[in-house]
């Protein structure tokens, strides 16, 4: 058997608790015979719905995250949640470097390289999400940018902790409401590259670190995607909002996969 393929989706500030509910038990319902020995699907809810998120689902089916974290495990950080309360809740999953939390909320390479740290430390599956600006891309920097990310972002970790490591890729000129797709070949030579840094920084070890692809995935152009050898998995956003379509998406990405 291959690598499991990885499906997740990060909710932004979209769903409020009831709701948040509501997707979780019908995405599980409508993907619960689909072996977990062959995929992982993970939901990035916000924060204020993870305590019912975590005891609504079967947490083997769906893992939970958070969307984000401190580095530090208590202190002065008014309006900072941390590792330690995280896992009081019983969050397997924190991503750290969304887009969203980079440009706008001026995040750093080094504060991302931080709640890496802090996350690997507190046993999470942590999740650094990468990509160039449309301006980088523009200027032919996005490799220099990416490699960047990844080394100022995983400064220190240490090889014991990279089966808890995940990279999403995720341009910011695809993100979101104004994305534009990127495209195949494009996302081939980039996950390539990140492949190559990673190899750079851990040896061989560094090329079984899972890169997902994010930016504007939907049913039209996932199953390319998820074809590729180097795309490990899938992040979705808006195409993956609604349970049923994100389950259509996913089998169909899934299947692409195992057939190559
Ligand atoms: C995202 O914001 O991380 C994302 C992948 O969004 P979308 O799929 O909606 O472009």
């Amino acid at each position: 058997m291959g690598k499991k393929i990885l499906f997740g989706s990060n909710l932004k500030m979209y769903k409020g608790v009831e709701e948040t509910i509501s997707y979780l038990q019908e995405l599980q319902d409508l993907t619960k015979e689909m072996s977990r020995a062959e995929m992982e699907l993970f939901i990035i809810p916000s924060y204020v719905t993870l305590e019912r998120a975590v005891k609504a689902v079967d947490t083997k089916l769906i893992k939970i995250g958070a969307q984000n974290m401190c580095w530090e495990d208590a202190g002065q950080f008014t309006g900072e949640i941390s590792p330690v309360m995280l896992k009081e809740l019983g969050v397997s999953l924190v991503m750290i470097g969304h887009s969203e939390r980079r440009h706008v909320f001026g995040e750093t390479d080094v504060q991302e390289n931080q709640k890496v740290l802090a996350a690997l430390q507190h046993g999470f599956t942590t999740l650094l999400c990468i990509g160039e600006t449309a301006e980088e891309k523009g200027y032919g920097i996005s490799k220099e940018i990416l490699r960047i990310q990844l080394k100022k972002g995983l400064h220190q970790v240490s090889r014991k902790h990279l089966d808890h490591l995940w990279i999403a890729y995720e341009p910011v000129w695809s993100i979101g409401v104004a994305g534009v797709p990127a495209t195949v070949d494009y996302v081939r030579e980039i996950h390539q590259a990140i492949k190559e840094s990673l190899e750079e920084l851990f040896g061989a070890d560094g090329a079984n670190i899972p890169v997902l692809y994010g930016g504007s995935v939907n049913a039209d152009n996932a199953n390319e995607m998820i074809v590729e050898p180097l795309v490990d998995g899938l992040f979705v956003g808006r195409s993956a909002w609604q349970a049923d379509k994100f389950s259509v998406l996913l089998r169909a990405a899934k299947k692409a996969k195992e057939r190559g």
